[in-house]
């Protein structure tokens, strides 16, 4: 029984702002093992509802993503971390043998409001990220991602919103809601202390429902993908020439790039590529 988890920061409990989750910020450290806990607890569950293998990935994309404190993480898990991962980005552990995906800590997507720090992806460099005409965010990638390898989402912890929309897609996952978004940062937190316990129960729960056959695998997913990321910025010369040197890429206007691709795993690297696409000659993505 073998659960993946992904674990991102901006919905780790108690966590709201940009400055939390950025390493500038006067808290960050301890963050970190806010973070670290929330995660620890989602693998307590897990094991506590039958789990026998444990792989975490750390999705926060911030100091190469390493964020988790290593010497705070339960030494039953094995962690996956740092840039240059071979396949999707945050998505190298994530194999057909898995049989269920928690995602701890995750956001709303781009646009939402409210929504604890809303994005898809790039904070900074995408204000929208379209898939077929419709909005999209991180936990719809995983989720179409893992259904292609036949693999179920169970579980969101992160506000109300991620868990709103996590649901729409995949009405059968467990949602630990440990924040109440006010806006895009300003929330209403249950103390980590009080959410942690929440989060075990959740992901228990999930793996006892997965070995009970309760979970659905989200249907109807298949390349090829068009995605539409809306850029917060004119693209400039070196993306221009970057990603005109590429498959799958074409520029719309001057702030808007149409991504194709065969599969969601070609798909997540090519749209998370226009995060870092505007230095001159760096096309490995
Ligand atoms: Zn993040």
């Amino acid at each position: 029984m073998k659960v993946f988890i992904s674990v991102d920061m901006e919905g780790i409990s108690g966590l709201v702002r940009w400055m939390d989750v950025s390493s500038q910020g006067i808290d960050f450290g301890r963050n970190r093992d806010l973070m670290t806990l929330d995660a620890n607890a989602a693998i307590d569950g897990a094991f506590a509802g039958g789990a026998t293998e444990v792989v975490v990935e750390e999705n926060h994309g911030v100091e190469d993503l390493c964020v988790l404190n290593m010497e705070l993480i339960d030494p039953r898990c094995r962690v996956i971390r740092g840039a240059g991962r071979p396949g999707a980005t945050t998505m190298a552990g994530l194999s057909a043998d898995t049989d269920v995906v928690l995602l701890i800590g995750h956001h709303a997507r781009a646009g939402s409001f409210p929504g604890i720090m809303a994005h898809t992806i790039s904070y900074g460099g995408f204000k929208l990220v379209r898939l077929g005409g419709e909005p999209i965010g991180e936990p719809d990638f995983f989720a179409i991602r893992a259904a292609e390898l036949g693999v179920p989402i169970g579980m969101v912890s992160g506000d109300q919103v991620v868990a709103q929309q996590l649901n729409a897609l995949c009405p059968w996952a467990e949602a630990v809601v440990v924040k109440e978004a006010f806006a895009n940062q300003s929330a209403d937190c249950i103390p980590p202390v009080r959410a942690r316990p929440m989060i075990t129960a959740g992901a228990k729960r999930t793996v006892e429902r997965t070995l009970a056959g309760e979970l659905g695998v989200l249907e109807g997913v298949g390349g090829p993908y068009e995605f539409e990321v809306e850029m917060r910025q004119p693209i400039g010369d070196a993306m221009r020439a970057n990603v005109e040197s590429l498959e799958g890429f074409e520029i719309l206007d001057t702030a808007l790039i149409r991504v194709s691709a065969p599969d969601m795993d070609l798909g997540f690297r090519r749209v998370a590529y226009l995060g870092y696409a505007d230095s001159p000659g760096v096309t490995r993505h």
